[in-house]
């Protein structure tokens, strides 16, 4: 709670900084407290929205002296709602979303409240892009931190094997840069060990010539031939070239207006396709994907990356309430194909969705001990998505989320995707870096002994 003392200290904040300090009592207080995650309620007792990296060493100096805790946003989406905390100090991101290309050296510089639709478009503007997710509201950020991954991952990896250096503020107020040469321990843990370091001020990334066209789109299979679907998917991505990456959604129809109106609402598989090679020859890799079933329909074609990097925007605006369980594999099992099955075919909500992103490629080529981030053999990551409107649904939905997650563990690989996290899953943080934990650990001791960084999946010291 906010004492008279720290009332004044706040005060002597807001003089000492350029950006704004918003406190409960302001009006636009309930929307900077907002995030992606409609289940996440919590009240900060100061946000502090940073206007430049020179406001993070007092926002952190104010919270320790004033023994508040701190938490970071970047572009608040995460799903544990970590980026808030309650009755502590938010370093607030959302003013800072700048990003600047240089397109002879292949280069992006980010500040830490820009999204994936800030970084696609400036990059783009050049015709380069770098490895990021497939939602462009997420942010850059805790994306990045986590390790990141979407359509070009296959061929130029993770968003964390393309980062190449970070501005830092550190739990002592100090500015420092991090990259393979200036303090190399450091790099090696903020690549995959999330927030637990430090505040990143600006991300600098590696690009390569993407589009500015590429071939994307949609094939919607009926539910009844899911397997048969499946089945040839895994034998069929086994062999695809890496610039084409095929994921799987099962979910219900949405009202895409080239199905059937019929099958709007009604269960269906999705194959999600990209292809960033010439696109002379997208057609020729895409044909036997159509032979997988009898469609309901497909929607494919020649398009701005950056428009397909938006295309799932509209399911996944914020508002909902969400609750998400993940596994990483090595391959698709029998087994697991059985039960991703199984639990599409009783979907708690319209919202809810099962789906397989495929990374296999230019990730496994990296050692697992090279950074933070160390799931090397994962070729797949499975995520359930749990998304429903209502309150009175928060039980049977999380249920079902649950009950997938442990069905179908015993097919999955060791080691957790820690974006995908939700809050309570804090035992599974060691587990989820596997050999790599006790480095962290011993890292997070010399640079965070107190664990002022501990709202997050959080490394204890
Ligand atoms: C709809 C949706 C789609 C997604 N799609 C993908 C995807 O395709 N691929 C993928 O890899 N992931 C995906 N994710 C997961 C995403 O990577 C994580 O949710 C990520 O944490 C979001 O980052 P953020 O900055 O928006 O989150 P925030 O909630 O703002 O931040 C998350 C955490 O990151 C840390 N952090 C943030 N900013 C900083 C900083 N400047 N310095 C230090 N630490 C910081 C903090 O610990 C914070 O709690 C998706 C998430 C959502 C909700």
């Amino acid at each position: 709670m906010m004492t008279t003392q720290t009332s004044k200290a706040r005060d002597e904040l807001k003089g000492t900084i350029k950006g704004n300090v918003l406190v409960p009592d302001q009006p636009d207080y309930e929307q900077a407290r907002q995030i992606w995650n409609a289940m996440i309620d919590r009240r900060p007792a100061v946000i502090v929205q940073c206007a430049e990296a020179d406001d993070v060493p007092a926002a952190i100096r104010f919270a320790r002296k004033n023994r508040l805790e701190l938490s970071i946003r970047g572009g608040g989406h995460n799903i544990a709602g970590d980026a808030l905390c309650d009755n502590g100090v938010t370093i607030d991101f959302s003013r800072m979303k700048n990003v600047r290309v240089d397109a002879g050296k292949r280069r992006a510089y980010v500040e830490p409240g820009a999204t994936l639709a800030n970084l696609d478009e400036a990059t783009q503007a050049h015709g380069l892009a770098t490895p990021i997710g497939i939602n462009s509201t997420t942010g850059i950020a805790g994306l990045t931190l986590g390790g990141g991954f979407g359509w070009l991952t296959r061929k130029y990896g993770m968003t964390v094997d393309n980062l190449v250096s970070v501005n830092m503020i550190t739990a002592e107020g100090k500015k420092i840069r991090v990259s393979e040469n200036d303090n190399a321990d450091l790099f090696w843990a903020i690549r995959g060990g999330g927030g637990n370091f430090g505040v990143v001020t600006q991300f600098e990334f590696q690009l390569f010539p993407v589009g500015p066209e590429i071939v994307a789109g949609l094939i919607v299979f009926p539910f009844n031939q899911a397997k048969q679907v499946l089945t040839r998917y895994r034998q069929f991505v086994a062999s695809a070239p890496e610039d084409l990456n095929v994921w799987v959604v099962l979910r219900k129809a949405p009202p895409l207006p080239f199905l059937p109106e019929n099958i709007h609402g009604k269960e269906v598989v999705v194959l999600p396709i990209f292809y960033s090679g010439a696109i002379a020859e997208a057609e020729k890799l895409i044909a036997p994907l159509r032979a997988f079933g009898e469609a309901h329909g497909e929607h494919i074609g020649a398009q701005p990356y950056v428009q397909w990097q938006k295309a799932f925007d509209p399911l996944l605006t914020p508002g909902a309430r969400n609750y998400w369980k993940s596994h990483n594999f090595t391959e698709l099992a029998d087994g697991a194909l059985n039960t991703v099955i199984e639990f599409a075919g009783k979907l708690p909500s319209p919202h809810c969705e099962i789906f397989i992103g495929l990374i296999a490629g230019a990730p496994n080529r990296i050692a697992p001990n090279a950074m933070a981030y160390g799931h090397r053999d994962a070729k797949f990551v499975l995520n359930v998505h749990g998304r429903w409107d209502e309150a009175k649904d928060d039980q049977k939905c999380i249920a079902w989320a649950r009950e997938f997650f442990k069905a179908s563990a015993p097919y999955a690989s060791a080691g957790a995707y820690v974006n995908f996290m939700t809050a309570e899953e804090g035992d599974r943080v060691a587990a989820a870096y596997g050999s790599n934990y006790e480095r962290l650990v011993e890292i997070k001791r010399r640079y965070d002994p107190e664990n002022v960084f501990h709202c997050n999946q959080n490394i204890k010291p």
